[in-house]
């Protein structure tokens, strides 16, 4: 009878580990398609701008002596380059993510300062648009990567100003809060009175490559990496990003991230 038990247990430990291994390949098989759609999208994105960019060239080679081609060819070369430079600058970042020890290089950061420097960086195309910049700000460190808290500000300033209306307004704040589970975090507000976000594709914005409508992302020159970039790099730093609110009259972005441990603790 003990026999029958030990046989039947061992068993049981045989179906478990085989059911762990059919685990393992399912996981494994999901992430290489999904490495396989990174890099078919990836490549899919690459091509358009540089199918642009060919194509002004080639106009160039045959009617360069006409000043209005002159023009409008340098003008589009520029805004194409622009975009692929921007794309390959978000896709090394994101495959970079998984080898690099974001830990060891997160440290104390002021946090009024890093969006300072954020908004000027982002200035020029806010006058572009006439978008108003208002800043409310609380002096305080968090515990994060500048270079990667730097990345996570300007996506959402660029955003905001970005699908924001002509002569609209962004507010960026930052204060203590609790977070969810009642953590002390350091909660950055950027809101703007831009189009809005439909329903359907509030969780959907923070996917790779999805852009909610191909017109109004072709024409500021989205590629949907942005907020997949920001969510990744605000995760990987003990933080989170969620879109709050969104209507016609705007969205609300909130990104929390850990309050730098010497940092003062706000009374309950
Ligand atoms: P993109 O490079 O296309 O801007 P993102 O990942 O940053 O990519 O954003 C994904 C999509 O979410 C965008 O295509 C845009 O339609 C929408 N979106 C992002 N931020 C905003 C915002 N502040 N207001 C309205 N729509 C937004």
């Amino acid at each position: 009878y003990e026999m029958s038990e030990n046989i039947s247990s061992s068993v049981r430990e045989l179906e478990e580990e085989k059911r762990k291994l059919i685990e393992a390949i399912a996981r494994l098989e999901e992430l290489e398609r999904q490495q396989k759609q990174f890099i078919g999208n990836i490549s899919h994105e690459l091509k358009t701008p540089l199918t642009a960019i060919l194509a002004y060239s080639d106009l160039l080679g045959m009617y360069g002596d006409d000043p209005k081609l002159l023009d409008k060819a340098s003008v589009e070369i520029r805004q194409e380059a622009q975009r692929l430079y921007g794309l390959v600058e978000k896709a090394l970042k994101l495959s970079s993510m998984d080898v690099y020890d974001f830990q060891t290089a997160a440290r104390s950061v002021p946090i009024a300062p890093a969006i300072r420097e954020a908004i000027d960086r982002i200035r020029i195309k806010a006058d572009a648009r006439n978008v108003r910049i208002e800043a409310k700000l609380e002096e305080a460190d968090v515990w994060a990567d500048p270079d990667n808290l730097m990345h996570m500000l300007l996506n959402l300033l660029d955003n905001a100003v970005k699908y924001n209306k002509e002569g609209g307004t962004v507010r960026i704040a930052n204060f203590r809060a609790r977070s969810a589970d009642s953590a002390e975090v350091m909660r950055i507000e950027v809101a703007d009175t831009g189009i809005g976000i439909p329903g359907e594709a509030r969780e959907r914005i923070f996917d790779p490559f999805y852009t909610v409508s191909d017109d109004r992302s072709r024409e500021t020159g989205g590629t949907g990496l942005g907020l997949s970039l920001v969510r990744s790099l605000a995760e990987k730093q003990n933080g989170t990003v969620r879109l709050a609110e969104s209507g016609p009259g705007g969205s609300l972005f909130v990104l929390e991230l850990p309050v730098a441990p010497e940092s003062d603790t706000i009374a309950d």
